[in-house]
């Protein structure tokens, strides 16, 4: 009797892994030597059926953290990730690993779900992506009760936090994963999350008992540069072509129009660069979009509403003609660069109106007083970032909770220091000036007005009669900017929120008008190039550069090229340049030496192993 129930038990139990190691998956699939820091430990964690919260900067091989444990437990591992066209690349890319991957979401029709929904009943899929909206419907929990889960992981996990800047509200449903599935372990990842973040993350998906890994923010690949504006185009130009030529690049603006027209700039000189915004059609965003990842040296300019979903390897530079309204959003769209871990440029320039359009448009804005007050303490620290005169990923790191200790030496503020000067006298100055003219005018004619210009509406308003008239001669009109945009910047002045940039005063600058305080000032640089590639910083120079053998690198793109165009499929889904550049090095000669490759895994030894042997075979001795 008791025999009889025992050996029913057994034979409905589910084995829960493949009997592979999560080292032989990575090696054979992957094709990678080595797990990169703690990816080996969560991927222990989650293979052995433990929660696990995942913290990493973009870039950092998120991925592999629940790829590699789908693998190694039995079952279909279920991700879910909001954005669409992420879905559909990691799909296109897993199946090139051989992997049986697909994706359940609203682009596909009646009988593409059933053909998937059939496979994940009959256990053919080791992973399946899914939409959140899609997950939480009745029928979809019901489908997955009948099929075997291996896991649960839930991508870009900050979405469940209200306070963060992608809040959807199906994330806020996925706590219920908990419940319904008691026993299949469950994995949180997201790249941008403070420890409040983190805390309402692990609360609000019932993951109280997950282990949280949390690897560092740095990115030291990337160079992070600000400047101050003075011709907007013309900076941008020139630093394109001195460090950037032919680099596939992102250029992020404020508003349409300016996308619009700096990519028309841009076009002009000769680069393809495509506009990206809201306001484009659908269709022709997509176009773009598909252009940006499938050829080479394109430069997308765009609104923050690209870049979501952006999975590129190679971007080599991030380009911000506009201040981000964050540290966060800064870090984010920094980030897009450079997730090859190949050096690579976070390039801005900012000047005063900017300063001024975005208090603007925070006063302005509906939320409530709370929400302002947030809003304005990101603000500052946004702008702390670009007038800070010591190492600026200390600062940027030292923000998320990460501390460098010593400064990067691959920042502008390493690489030449900026001078500071003694700003007291001319800051009370300004300050007075500010004063003295009633706090109505805005920073033109505020310098006018302290360098004694006659120009009519000042001699129309009296103010050359004021005590500030013509006290300024010693700066220069950009000095004076700069002294301003630092006081706008550090809170000494705000500008009119519903005026036209009227500089009024604020309550900190009392103790400077008085005297009792001396403020330092940032001598902004006299513009000169910073080559990041001269000055030795801590990254490694580009692939791109460490190619001697150039006819031999091209005729490997054209292989990858073709191959990539006959499977529809960008290129680097076929392999990255990081591993045609470990082709090139090496000049294997059989498919066991080119399996020695980084990554080159099993499938893709298969697929193109002779191929690229070939070609190999056919280039110039070294
Ligand atoms: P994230 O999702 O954290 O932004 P990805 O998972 O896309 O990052 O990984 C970034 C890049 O690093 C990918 O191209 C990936 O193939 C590569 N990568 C991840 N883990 C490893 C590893 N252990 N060895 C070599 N390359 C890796
Ligand atoms: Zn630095």
């Amino acid at each position: 009797m008791y025999l009889d129930q025992d050996f029913e038990q057994l034979s409905t139990e589910r084995p829960t892994t493949s009997g592979r190691d999560p080292e032989q998956v990575l090696h054979e699939v992957f094709g990678y030597e080595t797990f990169r820091p703690l990816q080996g430990d969560i991927i222990r964690e989650v293979s052995e059926g433990r929660d696990a919260l995942v913290l990493m900067p973009t870039g950092g091989g998120k991925s592999l953290c629940y790829q590699v444990p789908a693998l190694v437990r039995s079952g279909t591992a279920i991700v879910i990730s909001p954005l669409i066209a992420l879905m559909q690349d990691q799909v296109a890319a897993l199946k090139e690993l051989g992997v049986k991957a697909a994706f359940l979401n609203s682009t596909m029709d009646f009988e593409q779900a059933r053909a998937t929904e059939y496979a994940l009943m009959t256990g053919e899929l080791d992973l399946l992506y899914c939409a959140p909206e899609r997950l939480i419907q009745p029928r979809t929990i019901e489908l997955l009760h009948s099929a075997s889960i291996a896991l649960f992981a839930i991508d870009e996990a900050h979405c469940v936090s209200q306070w963060g800047h992608d809040f959807r509200s199906d994330y806020l449903q996925l706590s219920m994963l908990a419940e319904a599935f008691p026993g299949i372990p469950r994995i949180a990842l997201t790249a941008t999350a403070d420890e409040r973040t983190r805390k309402e993350i692990a609360e609000r998906l019932s993951l109280t008992k997950a282990k949280h890994f949390v690897s560092g923010f740095d990115r030291p690949n990337i160079q992070y540069r600000i400047a101050p504006k003075t011709n907007a185009n013309k900076q941008l130009l020139d630093f394109i072509k001195a460090e950037h030529e032919g680099d596939c690049g992102i250029v992020y603006c404020l508003s349409r129009n300016k996308v619009d027209a700096t990519a028309k700039t841009l076009a002009q000189k000769g680069y393809t660069a495509l506009p990206y915004h809201a306001g484009l059609p659908a269709e022709q965003r997509s176009h773009h979009q598909e252009r940006f990842l499938r050829e080479d040296g394109v430069i997308i300019v765009a609104t923050i509403a690209f870049g979501m979903g952006i999975d590129k390897p190679d971007v080599r530079f991030v380009a911000h003609l506009d201040l981000p309204k964050s540290l966060e959003a800064y870090y984010q769209e920094t980030g897009r660069a450079g997730r090859d871990g190949k050096p690579s440029t976070a390039w801005m320039v900012y000047g005063l109106q900017d300063v001024i359009k975005l208090r603007q448009m925070l006063e302005g804005s509906q939320g409530n007083d709370q929400f302002k007050r947030v809003e304005r303490q990101k603000l500052d620290a946004m702008l702390g970032l670009c007038e800070v005169t010591s190492c600026r990923r200390q600062v940027l790191l030292r923000y998320f909770g990460d501390e460098l200790d010593e400064p990067c030496g691959n920042c502008d503020t390493c690489l030449n220091p900026p001078e500071t000067w003694d700003g007291t006298v001319a800051v009370q100055k300004a300050l007075s000036c500010v004063f003295r003219t009633g706090q109505r005018f805005g920073v033109t004619y505020l310098i006018d007005v302290l360098r004694g210009s006659e120009n009519e509406r000042i001699l129309q308003s009296g103010h050359h009669q004021v005590s500030t008239y013509g006290i300024g001669t010693e700066l220069s009109v950009s000095e004076w900017k700069s002294v301003f945009r630092q006081l706008v910047a550090n809170g000494y002045l705000r500008a009119d929120p519903d005026g036209y940039g009227a500089l009024q005063l604020t309550e900190q600058c009392r103790p400077l008008l008085k005297g009792k305080h001396t403020i330092e000032l940032r001598k902004d640089p006299a513009v000169k190039k910073t080559s990041s590639r001269a000055s030795g910083g801590r990254a490694s120079s580009p692939v791109k550069d460490q190619i001697t053998d150039q006819a031999g690198w091209e005729a490997l793109r054209a292989c990858r090229k073709a191959l990539a165009n006959k499977q529809g499929v960008p290129p680097y889904v076929i392999f990255h340049d990081t591993t045609l550049f470990g082709m090139l090095e090496r000049k294997p000669r059989t498919l066991e030496e080119l399996a020695e490759v980084s990554g080159v895994g099993a499938a893709k030894l298969e697929k193109y192993g002779e191929i690229f042997l070939e070609t190999i075979a056919g280039l110039e001795p070294a």
